[in-house]
């Protein structure tokens, strides 16, 4: 699995990768972290390794040893996790796409890529770089259990029950990755062929995310299934917990696949907007030694409006809103000038009206401006607002 921040996927799991996690170290220049939930993985793996599938696979040994190594399988599971996602990284750094962590949690690991990637083809390729990772361990470690054989007792014996758990575990996480439903890899993948397809990125987005809703209903309904069979007596007590766990993984990819959808749905929508379509036309604007006294009265109260352009020799030379005027004490408002408490203009100030609201919004959120002023041949023409962005959609969806 991969997290995007910038762009289409800003993943549903970001909130809970938010919860306390720890640098362990670096790889590839990129830093690694582990989210407190894994520490409950890493626990219940080596608990039920130690107390189950050891005891079960190689008996007569000491606890202390079965301990050993399930805490052993359980590490190794983690570098699994890590190389697969290494995996993706390397060839996303091969097409110049920075890669701001990897974090490893409750549901394996997430590489942060900064930016999209340039092309179909590096899409499908940093997709399928995971997977690849995790078969090629799976063989390696299936090769290894195999080869133990030939080993003396009880070393060799450890070594096969070691690596064909390793192999097992490494062949099941490229094969569910690979699940076409976006945001897993396989889904992934699946965008790459619809955006090479269809030559559009946010549609071939969405339409992977569908599918990645309805694998998500799909495990879902499995897992319910084996959980239900399980409480009524049809199937072994022991596959409740695989059922659980399904219905679980299927909520995730499904709430991963939602906010996907959502968020695409809005960018198609403010993408093929033009900020000239949207802009407020009437624009007041002030002079910048104006006294705050003034700007309050005349300005802000007689319009209603919640910022206004400073202009000075028919250049706009910042803006200012309520919340910079509410920054200084009512009590110096009078002895204060526009110009004091004005944002100083910089160039992501100033918005073609040909740009799309999409380009102005990502500039608003980007530079923290709550208002773009649009300029025409040198000439402010209009104001765009963030308001206005929430009304636009909204009446859209009306
Ligand atoms: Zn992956």
């Amino acid at each position: 699995m991969r997290r995007l921040t910038v762009g289409s996927a800003r993943c549903y799991c970001e909130r809970m990768l938010n919860a306390p996690s720890w640098e362990i170290g670096r790889a590839l220049g990129i830093p690694i972290r582990v989210h407190l939930s894994w520490f409950l993985v890493f626990l219940f793996v080596t608990w039920s390794l130690a107390t189950g599938y050891l005891p079960d696979a190689l008996p007569g040994l000491s606890d202390s040893r079965y301990w050993g190594m399930g805490a052993v399988a359980a590490v190794l599971l983690f570098v699994s996790v890590l190389l697969h996602e290494l995996g993706h990284s390397y060839v996303a750094q091969r097409y110049k796409i920075p890669i701001g962590q990897i974090t490893l949690f409750l549901f394996g690991g997430v590489a942060q890529m900064r930016a999209e990637p340039p092309s179909p083809k590096a899409e499908f390729l940093i997709a399928i770089a995971g997977p690849v990772v995790s078969f090629a361990l799976g063989a390696f470690s299936l090769g290894l259990a195999a080869a133990s054989e030939w080993w003396p007792a009880p070393s060799g014996q450890g070594f096969a029950v070691l690596g064909g758990l390793l192999g097992f575990v490494n062949v099941q996480l490229g094969l569910f990755n690979l699940i076409p439903g976006f945001p897993l890899d396989g889904g992934r993948a699946l965008r790459a062929g619809l955006w090479a397809w269809g030559h559009d990125f946010q549609r071939a987005t969405s339409r992977a995310a569908l599918v990645g809703l309805g694998f998500g209903v799909w495990l879902a309904a499995c897992g319910a299934v084996l959980l239900g069979g399980a409480i009524g007596g049809l199937f072994d007590p022991s596959t409740a917990s695989n059922g659980g766990w399904l219905m679980f993984i299927g909520a995730f990819l499904f709430g991963a696949a939602w906010s996907t959808r959502k968020q695409m749905t809005l960018r198609i929508a403010l993408s093929g907007t033009l900020v000239r379509d949207v802009m407020v036309r009437a624009i007041v604007t002030m002079p910048p030694q104006l006294s705050l006294q003034s700007a309050v009265d005349e300005f802000f109260v007689a319009y209603g409006y919640g910022g206004f352009p400073v202009v000075a020799d028919g250049q706009v030379i910042g803006v200012i809103a309520v919340e910079d005027v509410q920054a200084i004490a009512q009590g110096l408002w009078s002895w204060r000038t526009v110009g004091d408490a004005m944002r100083p203009a910089s160039s992501d100030l100033f918005i073609s009206p040909e740009a799309s609201m999409m380009q102005a919004l990502e500039r608003m959120v980007g530079a923290g401006y709550d208002r773009l002023v649009v300029i025409d041949a040198g000439r402010p023409v209009g104001l765009v607002t963030r308001s206005a962005v929430a009304q636009f959609l909204q009446l859209r969806k009306a």
